[in-house]
């Protein structure tokens, strides 16, 4: 059978440098707020290429602090909208609830997956404070526009980098673009932690000041509170993981890209629609961290089973759009009709960095072979 995504197989390529760097932090009697985060933040800020790097304890709560501290800082108030892709996942659209603002959902591109700035562009009212830009399946959304747009409105922009680690345009990264973004090293994202951790990057001082103190308990100083701050950290046992695997991240998504444009020129069937040409330009692959590659089918049942008959596992992301989701039953009068065929056509193949050729080479003929 050939895995979804095999993260013991991925972990145990790094296993003994794993090893070491957790003997590290054991044997260091010190294991919140220390030398290992501070060196994570900083390899993590340079990577991307920022100004800061902030952990925290998962991606939700990145983009969760991040509004947090707009709202601190009087940028954003309760009930401001905050425009969201519909079909993103929902921990985007949580983030902008949870901080009792209001997501105004607009359809994608149905070929990139990613919000579509004329949508954004339409959706735009009185009420309008920020852009949340979901870099989806990997893949950046179209940044130089949404910048333009949020320059022109005057519109805070925040990135939801959970799935796009080193994706960039024009040698600019994600999470180097918007005002700040948040990230997630859930251990099946393409930096992945052994457990929960996530992280805010930002070239904003005063921002990533305020974002440090409200996840430790709002305090800027040991027993000074300035901030009703809450207890959001990235510990050292996962920083001190997490350094070792950054080191192997750029290799690692070079391998994606080549795979993605093995499946791109490889799979030939009519009943399937690929997410991308297999002639992309170098600047387009780059663009895309191929965190996933989702294709599109009408036979979606059909083919996952025939799949699975052929000894390949795939999944759907994501089954239910949010605005369906009985969480968010308040907006379930709402029709997105671009969002809802794509929850309905779309189906993620395996994508590792360590595939095996052979195991690339049988997913293609298995999609191949798929007739109905
Ligand atoms: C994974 C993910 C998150 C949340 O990250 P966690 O670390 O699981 O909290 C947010 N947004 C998107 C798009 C994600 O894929």
């Amino acid at each position: 059978m050939i895995p979804f995504l095999d993260l013991k197989q991925i972990n145990a390529v790094y296993r003994q440098e794993l090893i070491a760097a957790a003997t590290r932090v054991i044997d260091s009697g010190w294991y919140i707020h220390g030398e290992e985060v501070k060196k994570f933040e900083q390899s993590f800020a340079d990577y991307c290429g920022t100004k800061h790097c902030i952990g925290v304890a998962n991606g939700l709560d990145a983009l969760i602090l991040v509004l947090r501290a707009w709202k601190e800082l009087g940028k954003l108030n309760e009930g401001d909208e905050i425009i969201v892709p519909a079909n993103t996942y929902i921990a985007s659209i949580l983030a902008i609830t949870e901080n009792k603002l209001k997501p105004v959902l607009v359809e994608p591109d149905p070929l990139t997956f990613n919000i579509c700035p004329a949508n954004i562009r339409a959706a735009i009212s009185n009420n309008t404070k920020a852009i949340l830009a979901v870099h989806l399946y990997g893949q950046l959304a179209p940044m130089p526009e949404i910048i333009a747009i949020a320059s022109e409105h005057n519109l805070l922009v925040l990135e939801d980098s959970a799935q796009s680690h080193g994706a960039e345009i024009e040698g600019r990264k994600a999470g180097n673009w918007g005002h700040a973004s948040g990230f997630s090293f859930y251990p099946g994202k393409n930096l992945g932690a052994l457990g929960d951790a996530g992280a805010v990057t930002t070239n904003d001082d005063e921002l990533a000041q305020i974002i440090r103190a409200l996840g430790n308990y709002g305090s800027h100083k040991k027993y000074e509170n300035l901030y009703q701050g809450v207890n959001s950290r990235l510990d050292e046992m996962q920083a001190a993981l997490l350094s070792v695997k950054l080191k192997y991240l750029h290799k690692e998504t070079q391998r994606r890209r080549e795979i993605a444009i093995a499946y791109a020129s490889a799979i030939k069937n009519p009943l399937v629609q690929l997410p991308i040409s297999a002639k992309l330009t170098i600047e387009e692959l780059c663009s895309h961290a191929f965190h996933l590659f989702v294709i599109r089918t009408k036979n979606r049942d059909e083919l996952q089973k025939h799949l699975m008959d052929s000894g390949v596992v795939s999944m759907i992301h994501y089954p239910i759009p949010p605005h369906f989701q009985k969480a968010y039953l308040s907006y379930s009068y709402l029709t997105f009709p671009i969002t809802e065929e794509l929850h309905r056509d779309v189906l993620s193949l395996p994508i590792s960095p360590y595939m095996s050729e052979n195991h690339v080479g049988r997913v293609i003929s298995a999609i191949n072979s798929f007739n109905q």
